[in-house]
């Protein structure tokens, strides 16, 4: 009869050994001992699979439960090639998404962490970026899509800022769909510059992404929660229209479009769509952030008129 193994060692120099009947019981064992140590790992818990991604600091992949099969994307995290500041702005990223509970924000489902890395084990998002997304359906999706879209991304936003995030780079890049269909759900995702601040506290750094980025960040003036509903008009923009309201072909020009440029709804594809929408995007896209519209008023607006919130 085979017998299946656990040796535990008890430092410095004794060691006992158990010894289970089956595999099963050696590896349920195994796991169960290793939890109440605290020594557990991801490899206990996951099978992995095909690569998703290319993260920053290592691979996103594709893993499955063991016991429940729920498929997880896993973002391994090596700490080695982090600076300080990345390594801070990481533990700010999961911190925000442990306190992030909302249908259209990326769920945390576990973590693990051991000398060398993270392992961030998120929900699957099968529908890849939102980007794709529109690029799948050559930018061309209904006003009503977009809508619905619209307020999904600004419902996220809402919470979030009721929690005191900022998000600071919101952009279709960094909105994910949980699969392909038409229905799909938008969820936020990359809290990497994401940022706790009181209400009435400004922020100064500069970041985000240029094309999505507020005029007020890009003149490096404090800044606070407003910024966000300016990447929010240039989402809703994009949905509607395929491209960003102050796009241009060098960095120079879209910074210098973004400070002074007309806002202006002049591909044709504008005719076709309605007044309200408009007139909404007009209202987050102030350059002002006091004249900009509130999120109170963005999902009172008419647009938003008889849908669920
Ligand atoms: P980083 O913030 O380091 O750039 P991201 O979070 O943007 O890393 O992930 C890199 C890529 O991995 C994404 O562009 C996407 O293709 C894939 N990816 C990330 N998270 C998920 C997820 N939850 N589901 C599916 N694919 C994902
Ligand atoms: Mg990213």
């Amino acid at each position: 009869m085979t017998l299946w193994p656990v040796k535990i060692v008890l430092p410095p120099n004794k060691s006992r050994v158990l010894y289970f009947s089956t595999k099963e019981e050696q590896q349920r064992w195994s796991i169960r001992l290793k939890e109440s140590v605290g020594y557990a790992n991801l490899f206990d818990y996951y099978n992995l699979g095909d690569t998703l991604g290319q993260g920053q600091f290592g691979l996103v992949k594709l893993a499955q439960h063991k016991k429940t099969s729920l498929q997880v994307a896993i973002k391994t995290v090596k700490k080695k090639d982090m600076k300080s500041i990345e390594v801070f702005q990481q533990r700010r990223e999961i911190e925000v998404l442990k306190m992030c509970q909302h249908p259209n924000i990326i769920k945390l489902i576990d973590l693990f962490e051991n000398s060398d890395y993270y392992y961030i084990v998120l929900e699957y998002m099968q529908g890849k970026d939102l980007f794709d997304y529109l690029k799948a359906r050559d930018f061309n999706i209904s006003e009503d899509r977009a809508r619905d879209l619209t307020l999904q991304i600004a419902q996220a936003v809402q919470y979030m800022h009721q929690y005191g995030i900022v998000h600071r780079d919101i952009k279709l890049e960094n909105i994910m769909m949980n699969n392909s269909t038409d229905l799909a759900v938008p969820k936020l995702v990359d809290f990497g510059l994401a940022k706790i601040i009181g209400p009435s506290e400004k922020a100064d750094e500069p970041f985000g992404t240029l094309g999505y980025v507020a005029p007020e960040v890009l003149k490096k003036e404090p800044y606070s929660f407003s910024c966000d509903l300016w990447s929010l008009g240039c989402i809703a923009y994009a949905l509607l229209s395929g491209s960003l309201p102050f796009d241009c072909e060098t960095q120079e020009e879209t910074i210098k479009m973004t400070l002074q440029g007309p806002l202006e709804f002049d591909l044709p594809v504008w005719d076709t769509i309605s007044d309200v929408a408009k007139d909404l995007i007009t209202g987050l896209l102030m350059k002002d952030p006091a004249k900009r519209l509130t999120l109170d008023r963005v999902l009172n607006h008419q647009w938003f008129k008889g849908m669920k919130k």
